[in-house]
């Protein structure tokens, strides 16, 4: 399985201001010596020293993650925020094209659905796209965000041949199995796993994490217990989650004391809060792993959720 970032970013789109361009920039020229730009290789070494809150973004994207796997052409896509047009415009570029779409939707927030209408392979005949959610208004939530006066084009008019499944058991495709478990926000939303043969993938955004999630139930052992990675709702430091209780997003500290409570090997921090600028979220990226080391979780990785990141499972 590879698992491709697209947007990781909660709530509403974060695109950089202009002013945090600028002191990027200008705390580049501060650390910059006549030296570093003598030859390429200086300045390729130099630019290997800056921090990666310095040197990139984390990206400003709202969430879109993709699975592709060896056994299928067939791409999976969790949740349609801003960056499924990024992943609509690869897909077009691909040899030979990809013609299959699976598109789970966690929950109908329009962080989770503003892509949807800028997703080009939806309009091609020649494509197929399928449309799952354990929600029974997911064909009216689809189509309410493309009316008039919201957007100027029907859904009706993306020409692929689209369809919407209400789903309730567990999902066979190809070789995967896809499970789904409800969450705790408002309004509800659901977690999805996928597993191919040995490997476990867990996506679970938008749940604000509470005593049920750490219980050993049969449902959450069977869902949650020693899979290989989760992606999951980390968008507050523990003060804010305390100030923001029942928003529905979980504090980066629960966040690790749920992956050590499951015996979970990877940890991908996610769903952003769009106030956050990269350095703050390498900071919590930081105290996460700080966290883990105080106490005494060991075999976890703890990574941040960047666009165009890339992981294997
Ligand atoms: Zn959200
Ligand atoms: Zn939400």
């Amino acid at each position: 399985m590879r698992v491709h970032f697209w947007g990781v970013r909660g709530s509403l789109p974060a695109p950089q201001l202009p002013s945090q361009f600028r002191s990027k920039v200008s705390a580049i020229l501060e650390r910059l010596t006549a030296d570093d730009i003598k030859t390429p290789e200086n300045r390729e070494r130099f630019l290997a020293t800056l921090p990666p809150w310095l040197f990139g973004t984390v990206g400003g994207n709202t969430p879109c993650v993709t699975v592709s796997c060896d056994s299928t052409r067939d791409m999976i896509v969790f949740d349609a925020g801003s960056g499924l047009r990024e992943f609509g415009v690869a897909a077009l570029k691909e040899k030979p094209k990809r013609d299959h779409f699976h598109i789970f939707f966690s929950h109908f927030h329009w962080d989770h659905l503003q892509g949807l209408p800028f997703f080009n392979p939806a309009y091609d005949p020649s494509v197929t796209v399928d449309f799952y959610s354990p929600m029974k208004n997911l064909e009216t939530a689809l189509h309410g965000q493309m009316t008039s006066p919201y957007f100027p084009v029907h859904m009706e008019s993306m020409g692929s041949k689209k369809t919407f499944h209400q789903l309730a058991d567990p999902l066979p495709l190809g070789d995967l199995m896809i499970t789904h478990k409800k969450m705790n926000h408002p309004g509800d939303s659901y977690s999805y796993k996928i597993t191919e043969g040995e490997r476990s993938f867990i996506f679970a955004t938008d749940t604000e994490l509470s005593a049920n999630d750490f219980l050993k139930t049969d449902e959450n052992t069977t869902f949650f217990n020693e899979a290989d990675c989760i992606v999951l709702d980390s968008q507050y430091t523990l003060g804010e989650a305390i100030e923001k209780y029942n928003w529905g997003h979980s504090a980066f500290s629960l966040a690790v004391d749920f992956v050590a409570n499951w015996g979970i090997k990877q940890l991908i921090l996610f769903h952003h809060d769009p106030t956050y600028d990269d350095r703050k979220l390498y900071n919590i990226l930081q105290s996460a792993r700080w966290y883990m080391e105080r106490m005494n979780i060991k075999g976890v990785e703890i990574l941040l959720a960047m666009e165009g990141m890339e992981i294997q499972l």
